[in-house]
């Protein structure tokens, strides 16, 4: 398989940055095929603007997805957009590999989805969910986080994981047509000992062995909805995730 891994730490040394270092070892001895983008290392531009296209089909007024579209039609997207947006579209899995912050991503890792993930490639039209353009790609999260599992349950203090990254799992990835792995999640990292933290990496060290066969999580299917996306009556209990 080929595989991305999206790495945004701003310390090479970082916890998070062993996780990304041995999936790159691991991967690699398994027989995959591996590129890492690391955001701070590249000094990613995570600033979605005007700068990003070579052409414009309006310049007067700047839609950004619509020029995402038609620069990537004309093949003058920025170089750094084109760069990653090869390897996304040559990647079978994308790992994306980061610390928690606010609930969410770091703003670098954020600005890379806004530009790399185009309009008319990634998405476009009703080409999302089941249909989008990523279709037949994995995804998973590795992620590091302050807060313990108890936390972050249903009912605990922070609600559930799943609501917490509902918009990288759902709202992003799933929307491409990315089949979502469940997941990989470093608790309480800056808190544990040392013999904690290198069984978390033992634990991810396993994680990697079985990504072919990990059932993804379950999202929506655009054949659960109508022509104008209202949703089909479903027999009996027709509850959806
Ligand atoms: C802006 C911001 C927002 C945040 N928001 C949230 C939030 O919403 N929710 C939340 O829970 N947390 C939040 N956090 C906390 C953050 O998610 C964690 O601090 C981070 O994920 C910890 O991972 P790290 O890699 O940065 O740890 P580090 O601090 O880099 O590492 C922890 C320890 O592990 C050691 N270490 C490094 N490599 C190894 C190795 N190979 N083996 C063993 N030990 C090693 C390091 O030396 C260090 O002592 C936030 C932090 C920031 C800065």
């Amino acid at each position: 398989m080929n595989v991305l891994i999206v790495h945004a730490h701003n310390e090479p040394r970082s916890f998070n940055a062993a996780m990304k270092d041995l999936a790159v070892k691991e991967l690699d001895m398994l027989g995959h095929s591996v590129q890492v983008s690391d955001l701070y290392a590249m000094d990613w531009n995570p600033v979605a603007s005007a700068a990003d296209f070579g052409d414009r089909s309006n310049p007067d007024y700047l839609v950004y997805a619509l020029e995402q579209r038609h620069n990537h039609n004309q093949k003058t997207l920025a170089p750094d957009i084109q760069m990653e947006l090869d390897k996304l579209l040559w990647a079978d899995l994308v790992i994306f590999n980061f610390p928690i912050y606010w609930f969410s991503m770091p703003a670098i890792l954020k600005g890379w989805i806004d530009r790399v993930f185009v309009s008319g490639v990634v998405y476009g039209g009703k080409r999302f969910y089941d249909r989008g353009g990523l279709a037949g790609k994995k995804a998973m999260l590795a992620i590091t986080i302050g807060g313990q599992p108890h936390m972050l349950v249903r009912g605990g203090v922070h609600g559930a994981l799943q609501d917490m990254l509902r918009p990288i799992l759902r709202g992003t990835l799933a929307y491409s047509g990315m089949n979502v792995l469940p997941p990989f999640v470093a608790y309480h990292v800056p808190y544990v000992t040392g013999e904690e933290r290198s069984m978390i990496l033992e634990e991810y060290r396993q994680r990697l062995q079985v990504l072919d066969t990990l059932p993804p999580l379950q999202f929506v299917s655009l054949d659960q909805f109508d022509e104008k996306l209202n949703a089909i009556a479903m027999p009996s209990s027709g509850t959806r995730p």
